[in-house]
């Protein structure tokens, strides 16, 4: 017993001595990875299923990236070739970067898409590996890091730009098809011994969640559907009901503990009153929580007309969602001013719903600074927008051109001049007109006519995903900047 008792301390000892003399062993072998974490309180990537889980389409990864995971991934997609998507729950970095590269790789060209779910946490070595997705997708509570690298003695920031240190992460990224302005971005966000949380406006302005406008789409289907009946005055319980939902989930406020605000209107046709609902909420502002942006679009249509549901997705089912859209957006980035939220009703009976807020607004007019105003934003032969006020209010202009400068739509400005016989003018056309008559500064964006326009055949088949999303970016960063740089010594 005694032998052995040596024997063993003995081993030790050399264990020790080998780990002390040349510490690069544990370092690089998988075994020594794997003790290291454990010494340090954290565990390496390990993949796995739920208990329960029906299908075996999805695999969960937890740990730290390790000179293992490319070995760990081939396996886990050569078992089972139905894995679509990988949920990184808790992956807070790499402690082999050459291996993570690679494994990533491995998993763009098996064309799995990655997931943050809710509560999880994904920086680092973890978020290239996240990049590798070719759907991307983060949960709102799900948080994803970024940081600089460092060296034995040097930070990334030391190489100049061109030097050969950085080039397996830009050719990385440009492989992901990931803008190469990111990795700057990161080394910039935070050092190596620290890390960064993307803000929501970051993850989209590098291209890091792909699926940011899924939901703009979806939104828009689903209020286009039968089921929504063509949303008509009187008939639309089912679109306010969707539209509350989101303002609530989004976190809007109500000005009157409410976010129906009913009201009644003559009916030109009938000479009948009849009753509306806008929606109505906003999330306070940062600097000027006392001035308001309006941004409204209508959610009513036809209805159904002789057993016909139009469906109006272009009209205005398109910017219905694009306001839920940027509800969302402006919740979680707080803008400088107050933003109101509003989804009119009877738009397509005479403009009532904006009419009436505008009639017994639960702020000052004075206090509305601009209205912004979207109808019809989702389909263009010509991949072109309009931009209706500017001429009216040219001091909006520089900040919308600089956006549209960066954008590949044709954007066009017009059917604001009164003495412009070439263009209908449309400053009372939409709802942007009652804010007009009370000399409220408005911008509209809208397309010109198209062979849909208020027929049946309004309907999603038509929409351009592509031209809607390009038009719903065009308008946001254009309220984003007006909303930070508002030209108020030009009024
Ligand atoms: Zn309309």
């Amino acid at each position: 017993m005694k032998k052995a008792g040596i024997i063993i301390g003995m081993i030790i000892l050399l264990l020790v001595a080998i780990v002390f003399f040349f510490p690069e062993v544990l370092y690089s072998s998988a075994l020594g990875q794997r003790i290291l974490m454990k010494l340090e309180g954290g565990q390496v990537a390990e993949f796995h299923y739920k208990e329960n889980q029906q299908e075996k389409d999805t695999i969960y990864m937890k740990g730290v990236i390790y000179s293992n995971t490319l070995k760990d991934i081939k396996q886990a997609l050569s078992e089972n070739p139905s894995i679509t998507t990988l949920v990184m729950e808790d992956v807070p970095g790499s402690i082999d970067d050459e291996i993570n590269l690679v494994a990533s790789l491995e998993i763009r060209k098996h064309n799995i898409n990655t997931y943050i779910p809710e509560n999880g946490m994904v920086a680092s070595g973890g978020t290239d590996m996240f990049l590798a997705g070719k759907e991307r997708a983060v949960h709102s509570t799900g948080k994803l890091g970024v940081h600089s690298w460092a060296g034995m003695d040097s930070v990334a920031l030391d190489y100049p730009k061109d030097h050969k240190e950085h080039e397996k992460y830009l050719n990385y990224y440009a492989k992901m098809n990931i803008p190469l302005d990111f990795y700057w971005y990161t080394l910039e966000a935070a050092p190596a011994d620290d890390i960064h949380w993307m803000t929501s406006k970051e993850m989209e302005q590098y291209n890091v969640a792909t699926d940011l406008y899924d939901s703009l789409l979806d939104v828009q289907e689903k209020l286009a559907s039968d089921a929504f009946k063509g949303r008509g005055t009187g008939n639309n319980d089912e679109a306010q009901e969707l539209i509350k939902t989101h303002f609530e989930n989004a976190g809007l406020l109500q000005f009157d503990n409410d976010y129906d605000v009913p009201f009644t209107f003559m009916d030109e046709k009938t000479k009948k009153e009849r009753q509306g609902t806008n929606i109505v909420g906003y999330i306070k502002g940062k600097t000027y929580a006392e001035r308001y942006i309006v941004i409204g679009a209508h959610y009513d249509h036809l209805g159904i007309v002789n057993d016909t549901i139009y469906n109006g997705a272009d009209d205005n089912a398109s910017g219905t969602s694009a306001l839920l859209h940027m509800a969302n957006y402006f919740s979680k980035n707080q803008p400088e001013h107050s933003i109101v939220f509003a989804a009119f009703d009877a738009e397509e009976l005479g403009l009532h719903g904006s009419k009436d807020f505008v009639a017994k607004p639960y702020i000052p007019l004075e206090n509305i600074v601009l209205n912004i105003n979207f109808d019809m934003i989702s389909r263009n032969p010509k991949n072109e927008i309009y931009v209706v006020g500017t001429f009216q209010y040219p001091q909006f202009k520089p900040a919308i051109e600089a956006v549209a400068n960066k954008s590949s739509l044709v954007v066009s400005y017009g059917h604001d001049d009164p003495d412009d016989k070439t263009k209908d003018y449309w400053m009372h056309s939409s709802d942007n007109a009652p804010f007009f008559e009370k000399d409220i500064p408005n911008i509209t964006f809208s397309e010109e006519d198209h062979p849909g326009y208020h027929k049946a055949t309004d309907d999603t088949e038509a929409t351009n995903p592509e031209f809607y999303i390009n038009v719903v970016k065009l308008i946001k960063a254009s309220i984003e900047s007006i909303d930070q740089y508002f030209p108020y010594s030009k009024q």
